[in-house]
């Protein structure tokens, strides 16, 4: 099956639930048993599904992690409460006292957070690589390095990895591969490209509509499932099943509402492109951008989100060019129907690379507009903006 028909067959079975077409939402925290055979049994294996407890899911989580898991083409998936829990899980699940771990500078700047602070805390070893590194990252690898983490194409600045020759390197030095697949959502399949965990800020957009947050990780192994379903029940991750089941609706009609914000994301991007106040844009799918051949051998498509940066201009000029602008939210998060607009934090931490700081970065999450009305809210802050030059 290809993807669009996994996003809506996998993790449904109306027989089970009155016939209904999708599952009731469970909510549960003590789960009975009819006897104390039932109990035991269910006390067995935790790594298999089964009645248990709240915390390790119902019937609502275990449709959305099937169909996710299907999607992305792995075995299982675990939901969390958030993408943050689920980077922090998954290297959790990898990471103990005296490991190292190989991070990509691009890193979702509150993943790299943990990695400075927690990890750091509990003797785990973080050094930051170039995110166009490509197989020489094998010369970084120690004899404890035991996860090299990507994210394709990086936060903010949008850098396209060479995951398959990363991951080669790391396989062949016995280390996992964990990537965050937030941008690639059902454009990147991790598996096939040599990932081993996949994490997903359901949050933007899975969820899909600004208002549920949401993590997912997915293996394709069982060693992996082992791995991340035992870190996951220590930390004691679960999702609330109300927002489970927005991530479940949100999921159906994910493919449909992921090529309007690629094809409207892109209409955008070229025409900043054109215009003489931007320095460059950065948008893997754009022809001409540095990422863009790597793109087009591993992605299937793209996704609403890129950035660009402005020529110097003071800063007065972008306050009045986002401030004025009609359409475009200003906020944190992404994937929702709403097209935003924020700045790009000039000090975001860069230790491996240098953070290109020429002029005002944003960044900008194409919505569900009509692409003319978005362009001609930019053109009226542009307006705005060469008055205060
Ligand atoms: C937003 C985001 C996260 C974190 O997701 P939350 O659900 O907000 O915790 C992780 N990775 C990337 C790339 C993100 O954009």
């Amino acid at each position: 099956m290809k993807t669009d028909t996994r996003i809506v067959h996998s993790g449904r079975d109306p027989e089970a639930q009155f016939g209904a077409v999708n599952p009731p939402v469970y909510h549960a925290s003590t789960i009975l048993f009819p006897s104390i055979a039932a109990y035991n049994d269910s006390r067995k294996d935790r790594f298999k599904r089964g009645r248990s407890y709240g915390r390790h899911g119902t019937p609502t989580h275990f449709a959305l992690e099937d169909a996710l898991a299907a999607v992305e083409g792995g075995t299982r998936c675990l939901l969390v409460g958030s993408g943050l829990m689920a980077v922090t899980t998954a290297l959790l699940a990898y990471l103990k006292a005296g490991d190292h771990l190989l991070m990509v500078d691009t890193v979702y700047g509150p993943a790299r957070r943990f990695c400075d602070t927690m990890l750091a805390g509990f003797g785990v070893e973080t050094t930051y690589y170039d995110p166009l590194i490509g197989d020489n990252i094998a010369g970084l690898m120690r004899p404890n390095t035991k996860a090299v983490y990507v994210e394709s194409p990086g936060s903010n600045t949008f850098e396209v990895q060479d995951v398959p020759a990363i991951a080669a390197a790391a396989h062949a030095r016995g280390a996992k591969v964990l990537m965050d697949n937030t941008w690639g959502v059902l454009n990147f399949q991790p598996f096939a490209h040599g990932v081993d965990v996949s994490i997903q800020a359901a949050t933007k957009y899975v969820v899909g509509h600004s208002d549920a947050m949401l993590g997912a990780i997915t293996v394709n192994a069982d060693a992996d499932w082992v791995a991340v379903k035992t870190a996951g029940t220590n930390l004691g991750t679960n999702a609330a099943p109300d927002d489970v089941y927005l991530g479940l609706r949100g999921l159906r009609t994910l493919s449909v509402r992921l090529r309007r914000h690629m094809r409207t994301g892109l209409r955008l991007a070229e025409w900043l492109k054109g215009r003489p106040e931007v320095l460059k844009v950065m948008h893997p799918a754009l022809p001409g951008d540095p990422g863009h051949a790597l793109w087009r051998r591993d992605f299937a498509g793209a996704c609403g989100l890129f950035g660009l940066m402005l020529k110097p201009c003071p800063e007065e000029a972008v306050t009045a060019f986002i401030d004025g602008l009609e359409l475009y939210g200003l906020g944190a998060s992404w994937g929702g129907f709403e097209s935003l607009l924020i700045p790009m934090k000039s000090d975001i931490k860069r230790t491996a690379t240098r953070l290109d700081a020429r002029g005002p970065g944003l960044r900008i999450h194409a919505g569900l507009e009509d692409p003319d009305d978005l362009i001609a809210d930019l053109e009226a802050g542009f307006r705005r903006l060469d008055a205060r030059r």
